[in-house]
């Protein structure tokens, strides 16, 4: 049922282990999504193969370089279904040879907030890693105070990260050349047989979380921790730490405490992502003959980003406002945008919220169109009128703690509805802005 791929590289890109975990309860499962993957019951995953794995890597965690590994990770294996491949994974499903000092165990509440925020985004078109299920465990950590521990059943279209590249470059050209080849094959395989294939497999990586971070920007998304191996090449949005989501626009905001100076801020996401493909860029010399002549070709797509990401911001708030120029927007119609923002973010107005009022037309003020008709129809299909807020699935968490999920299963029910204008108000309300949230270890 499970394929086994990324064992075919070398031995140093994973080391095979098996899971530990003393199931109590399987407490959420994402129906759909088990329809997607063919798979009829979560207990036949859980049922182990020899092979399963956990991979190493490295990253840049807030700019400084650190050798990592999946501390608290196993693949399960690839599922294949109509020729798409797919990794399932568990995250806080015991040790492994990457654990260090850790304990291989995710508390319950951070399994529970990534199932919320990864699905979410997927229904708002945002490409994430997805949940499948969440399992608690019979077993209780130490964080400070004892928690319950859980484990979050996930799926991506590949573990790879920008981190995995960076270590196989501190390897040797083979290993870097066999993991980017197997990156191409699954991501990217119409440039396999192409002449300048590692030119334009930056360029797809480039292009792909230029586009991912227009996308979060459009929905008022704050990753919290962008370091090189939270950055997968397939574009897939990874690691639901210490996310938010903006509530009162203020594109200064962060919201996680372990980011003492706001690297992570929401109007840094896009410089900070410019950075890890840069550490990408750099990690990709190597596979060229001319290390000069690589360096000018590799900066030249990495210089592409600021393009790639603006045409695509761009497009997705023109669409917001109701301005649909495919994939062009012109610079008068780009000021109608940049304007209409400074008057959201001068009255202190919540960003999801003046949005879906603008679409509804209940807003008391609009873009300066001038001549423009503003399409409605398109402004109700990209304007959420639910996000998961804060205080809500906060609430939602807490109750499920003691063992009630019906908070929950609302949540999930508003998840896959996000453009429904019958949210209950206090699903709606904006939280006090002023939280913090790591809910990452
Ligand atoms: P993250 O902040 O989730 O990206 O994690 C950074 C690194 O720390 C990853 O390599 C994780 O696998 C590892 N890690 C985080 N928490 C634990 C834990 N409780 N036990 C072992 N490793 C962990
Ligand atoms: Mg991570
Ligand atoms: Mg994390």
């Amino acid at each position: 049922m499970l394929e086994y791929t990324y064992l075919d590289l070398p031995d140093m890109f994973y080391h095979v282990n098996q899971p530990d975990i003393n199931v109590k309860n399987i407490d959420l499962v994402n129906h759909s999504l088990m329809r997607k993957l063919d798979i009829e019951r979560i207990e036949d995953l859980l049922e182990f193969n020899e092979n399963t794995f956990s991979e190493s890597y490295m990253g840049h965690q807030f700019g400084s370089p650190v050798t990592l590994g999946d501390g608290r990770a196993h693949i399960l294996g690839e599922r294949v279904v109509d020729g798409e491949r797919f990794d399932i994974a568990l995250k806080g499903s015991g040790v492994t040879k990457y654990s260090r000092n850790g304990d291989g165990r995710a508390p319950l509440e951070a399994v529970l907030k990534e199932y919320i925020y990864s699905e979410f985004l997927y229904n708002v078109n945002i490409p994430t890693t997805r949940s499948l299920a969440i399992l608690e465990l019979d077993e209780m950590i130490d964080r400070g105070i004892k928690k319950k521990a859980g484990v979050i059943i996930r799926v991506a279209d590949s573990h790879i990260r920008v981190g995995t590249i960076q270590l196989a470059a501190l390897e040797g050209k083979d290993e870097l050349k066999k993991v980017v080849d197997y990156a191409i094959d699954r991501h990217y395989p119409y440039l396999k047989h192409h002449t300048a294939k590692y030119e334009m497999f930056f360029d797809m990586v480039v292009r792909k979380e230029a586009e991912l971070v227009a996308k979060w920007q459009s929905i008022g998304f704050i990753h919290g921790v962008i370091n090189t191996d939270n950055v997968l090449i397939s574009g897939e949005t990874i690691d639901f730490g210490p996310c938010a989501f903006l509530e009162t626009y203020d594109p200064n905001k962060w919201y996680s405490e372990i980011d003492i100076n706001g690297r992570y801020r929401f109007n840094n996401q896009p410089s900070i992502m410019h950075w890890n493909l840069g550490m990408l860029g750099n990690s990709l010399v190597k596979l060229f003959d001319a290390e000069e002549e690589a360096i000018a070709v590799l900066q030249k797509v990495l210089d592409r980003f600021g393009t790639y990401y603006l045409n695509h911001w761009f497009m997705l708030m023109g669409e917001k406002i109701g301005i649909n120029n495919y994939d062009y927007m012109s610079d008068e119609d780009r000021g109608i945008v940049l304007d209409f923002l400074n008057e959201i973010e001068e009255q202190k107005l919540d960003y999801t919220d003046t949005f879906r009022k603008l679409a509804l037309g209940t807003l008391d003020f609009r873009p300066d169109y001038g001549e423009y008709i503003p399409d409605y129809e398109l402004m109700k299909t990209v304007n959420p009128s639910f996000i998961p807020r804060f205080h809500s699935v906060n609430a939602a968490i807490e109750l499920a703690l003691q063992g009630n999920y019906s908070k929950m299963h609302e949540l999930e029910k508003f998840i896959t509805k996000p453009y429904n204008d019958r949210v209950p108000e206090y699903l709606k309300q904006p939280t006090d802005h002023n939280f913090n949230t790591t809910c990452g270890t």
